[in-house]
């Protein structure tokens, strides 16, 4: 069973599901004297925890991944009702699976210590220390998987962490980190419940070394800001709008079920998601049909329903950005080839998968991030052309270049300004590799090697070489 981490009755934030519009349960909103609480027991923690070791630590994580497979139904059957996305397709048993396989692999990484210089004068040493208390605040799309990637890494570098999950989704987050407590030391992992007060003052608390930020570009920046303070270091990821490149000699047929997915997953509300797809001329009309075609054939339904693999959008803000850049959209001569009307037989935050094409440059759906079932394709004459086009908007998470020619494919990523760069695929994510954004998508990288590192502190030890 899942431990219930609830609001004493009567208090805290009603959440409700937002495939039925029914309440939940209720959500603790924590103070400052809660996370003074919070701080105390973490700072007391941290060393103990710091001195078991990487092999201890590890073995702790295998043994949360444990405990997580053990409840994966009622922790995923939770998500979905609290995210909104289906059980089935990559969402939330999906997600589930995620965690515990995330935390195995970050449990099985090997940091090396690094011989920087051995020249017959001296002998230096890079080691990655522990940081102290680290701050994990997290968005609604991917609450649980993006909560997993924050903390696994720094309890496996011998951190204490304090997560602020999404004031959108903290039922399912709380729940599972009550779960992972039950294999660490008392004040190691602590949860602080509330909205982006709540994390303002986390972030910015004199005790936190480190910030794991998942979320908008507008709160990165406030948090950048907040660092100015307690000089705590950043790991920032931040929104996106990623581009796809078709190349003329791309195959329709055979790309439209992973263009769609790059695009859909989550029902769109994904960071890396593909947000604006540039389709060569002599290709776009057939590779428009065939993504339609996909599209009309994907069940979008209620998240307990085992035959959906779409859902509603999660809450009315996202759904008014998407329904609203639909219409603009529209306005600006734009052709709905698939959805463009709230699917309002479904819930009021149902929205279909949206295909608009005849649009460009400069107008809202391309350049702003929908974050939503709603996706711009844009006809370019011009490889160069569209390269300009992925790399006018100041944000550069994910990117991918579709084509049948390997060497053509990489000479054109190697031009698009993002983190990372998919070839005839886009989003899919490993934890052996790093990723992260560029410009107004973030700094700094989770995942692998560079991933942990960035939850160490850089020490280097220097001595003479012997005679
Ligand atoms: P958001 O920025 O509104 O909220 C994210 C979290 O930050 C929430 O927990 C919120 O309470 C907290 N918060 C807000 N203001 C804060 C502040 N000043 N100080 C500290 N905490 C604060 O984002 P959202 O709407 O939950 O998520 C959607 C956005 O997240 C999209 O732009 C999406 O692209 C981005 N995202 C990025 C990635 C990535 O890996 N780059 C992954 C998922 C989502």
């Amino acid at each position: 069973m899942l431990a219930r981490v609830v609001a004493p009755e009567g208090t805290g934030e009603e959440i409700f599901e937002p495939a039925t519009g029914d309440l939940l349960g209720r959500a603790p909103v924590h103070t400052t004297d809660d996370l003074e609480r919070l701080v105390a027991a973490a700072t007391e923690a941290q060393a103990g925890w710091a001195a078991l070791g990487h092999g201890e630590r590890s073995a702790r994580l295998n043994r949360i991944a444990d405990r997580l497979d053990a409840v994966a139904e009622p922790l995923a059957r939770l998500l979905a009702r609290e995210q909104g996305k289906p059980l089935n397709g990559p969402n939330a048993r999906f997600e589930v699976g995620a965690c515990s396989s995330w935390l195995r692999a970050t449990a099985a990484l090997e940091l090396q210590e690094e011989v920087v210089v051995d020249d017959g004068q001296q002998v230096s040493v890079l080691t990655y220390r522990p940081i102290g208390l680290v701050a994990a605040v997290g968005p609604w799309n991917w609450p649980l998987m993006i909560t997993v990637w924050q903390v696994a890494p720094s309890l496996r570098m011998g951190n204490a962490v304090i997560v602020k999950p999404s004031e959108k989704t903290p039922l399912s987050v709380l729940a599972m980190l009550s779960i992972m407590a039950e294999e660490l030391p008392e004040g190691v992992l602590g949860a602080l419940s509330g909205g982006r007060e709540v994390g303002a003052s986390l972030v910015a608390h004199p005790a936190v070394r480190k910030v794991m930020f998942t979320g908008s570009t507008a709160a990165g920046r406030k948090i950048v800001e907040a660092s100015g303070a307690n000089l705590a270091r950043l790991t920032l990821e931040l929104g996106g709008n990623d581009a796809g490149i078709v190349l003329p000699d791309a195959d329709p047929k055979a790309i439209a079920q992973d263009v769609f997915w790059g695009a859909f997953i989550n029902t769109g509300q994904t960071c890396a998601a593909l947000k604006r797809l540039y389709v060569h001329e002599s290709i776009h009309d057939e590779l428009v049909e065939a993504l339609a075609e996909v599209a009309r054939a994907m069940p979008m339904g209620r998240s307990l329903d085992e035959d959906s693999v779409l859902g509603p959008v999660q809450n009315s803000m996202q759904f008014d950005v998407v329904s609203g850049l639909v219409e603009d959209a529209k306005q600006r001569g734009g052709t709905i080839v698939t959805g463009g009307e709230p699917l309002t037989d479904l819930g009021p935050l149902f929205y279909p998968v949206t295909l608009v094409t005849g649009l460009h440059d400069g107008d809202r759906l391309v350049d702003e991030e929908q974050f939503g079932p709603a996706l711009p394709i844009v006809k370019y004459s011009d490889v160069d052309e569209a390269v300009a086009s992925a790399n006018r908007l100041d944000v550069g998470l994910g990117a991918s270049v579709w084509s049948s020619d390997p060497a053509r494919a990489q000479e054109v990523a190697d031009r698009v300004e993002a983190g990372s760069v998919w070839i005839n695929s886009h989003g899919g994510i490993h934890p052996m590799v790093p990723f992260g954004g560029v410009k107004g998508s973030g700094y700094g990288l989770e995942f692998g090697v560079e991933g942990l590192k960035a939850l160490g502190v850089p020490k280097v030890v220097t001595r003479r070489s012997a005679e």
